[in-house]
């Protein structure tokens, strides 16, 4: 199949990127040196750069079958290196690896595959880097993945040809999950918590209280009576179920640091170097995951306050000052505004309990 496109299956592994997919496999038939995938880890990207060394080490382009293809594809293959930052930066000793990994020879393929992660927290390898792609070895392809193309990586982007891992749509991302097994209500609140990222809608599907959570959000309506106790009961057990669901990220990062760790002695070191860089990380993502739980938590909620409205009106017109489409309304932009409040709001307990006073007040 030499000159064809590889085949679809070396990239069956990448959710909703029709796109950038499209665009590696017309290019694994006539491969520059040096490409850019640009999109925050889980979007698709490594798992895009795997299939498209597949391709490139493939000595069919990609035929999807052969040792070369299930080799790169499962990250084992002789020809294709996969350099990951040993600390909290990219930095110069792994930009070197890079460097010296590219004046090999190819042991097995007719050329290399060198794939860097996280380029974008590498300001002191990017010197490195740079030298190499303006004087790239013949035999080498590099496929450098970033979040984004930072002031520091301009120059180094302006060398790669860039392919874009922009968010999943939410549409995409639900019909994925529940081809995989997710149950439909489940999918749904994974979608929305997950800002359009496949990676970690994949963690979150492991959250054995993603239901729970959704469920405990619907039935927010039902359990308002106007009263401030019953407010503040909620606002705590909404807050507790966001608090849980930050646990799959916190597993997922400590096997990171594991991992980490691993590697830096392998490397010769004592411990993880840039360790505190890697945890401050970890536990701002883990804040800011915590805050999208409950984001996606009152999202769901205000679903719950427009399918009334729709209902109101499915049987016809719905006659002005409706009351009980008048409330739905009205609730929704009290959540609404709750929601964009959040984010500054140093007492979500506070914010929380007062958004279900007033939505309890509305029904009674
Ligand atoms: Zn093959």
């Amino acid at each position: 199949m030499s000159g064809d496109r590889p085949a679809t299956v070396l990239f069956e592994g990448v959710v909703g990127q029709e796109a950038a997919v499209g665009a590696l496999r017309a290019a694994a038939v006539t491969p520059v040196h040096a490409y850019l995938f640009r999109g925050p880890a889980g979007n698709g990207g490594l798992v895009a750069a795997h299939g498209f060394a597949a391709a490139l080490l493939c000595p069919d382009g990609g035929c999807g079958s052969c040792a070369d293809c299930r080799g790169a594809l499962g990250g084992n293959h002789p020809d294709l290196h996969v350099i990951r930052r040993s600390g909290a930066t990219l930095r110069v000793d792994d930009a070197e690896r890079v460097v010296a990994l590219a004046h090999r020879r190819p042991l097995q393929s007719a050329r290399q595959v060198v794939i860097v992660t996280d380029v974008h927290l590498g300001a002191l390898a990017v010197p490195a880097l740079l030298k190499t792609l303006e004087e790239p070895p013949g035999d080498t392809v590099f496929v450098l993945l970033a979040d984004e193309v930072t002031h520091e990586l301009a120059t180094v982007a302006s060398r790669c040809v860039q392919v874009a891992f922009p968010p999943v749509p939410r549409a995409v991302l639900v019909q994925w999950l529940t081809t995989t097994g997710v149950p439909a209500d489940v999918a749904a609140v994974v979608a929305d918590s997950s800002g359009g990222n496949p990676g970690r809608a994949r963690i979150m599907v492991d959250d054995p209280d993603v239901a729970a959570r959704a469920a405990l959000w619907a039935s927010v309506p039902d359990e308002l009576d106007g009263s401030g106790q019953a407010a503040a009961t909620l606002a705590r057990k909404v807050l507790e179920s966001a608090e849980r669901a930050v646990e799959p990220l916190r597993t997922e990062h400590a096997r990171q640091i594991e991992r980490l760790t691993a590697e830096a002695e392998v490397m010769g070191e004592r411990g993880l170097p840039g360790r505190k860089d890697i945890v401050d990380q970890h536990n701002r993502e883990e804040r800011r995951w915590r805050t999208d739980a409950l984001r996606a938590g009152l999202g769901a909620l205000a679903r719950v306050y427009g399918g009334r409205v729709v209902r109101a009106g499915a049987g016809g017109p719905v006659p002005p000052g409706d009351p009980e489409v008048r409330a739905a309304v009205e609730a929704v932009s009290l959540i609404t505004e709750a929601t964009r409040a959040l984010p500054r709001n140093p007492n979500e307990a506070l914010l929380l309990q007062s958004l279900f006073v007033r939505l309890g007040t509305l029904a009674a």
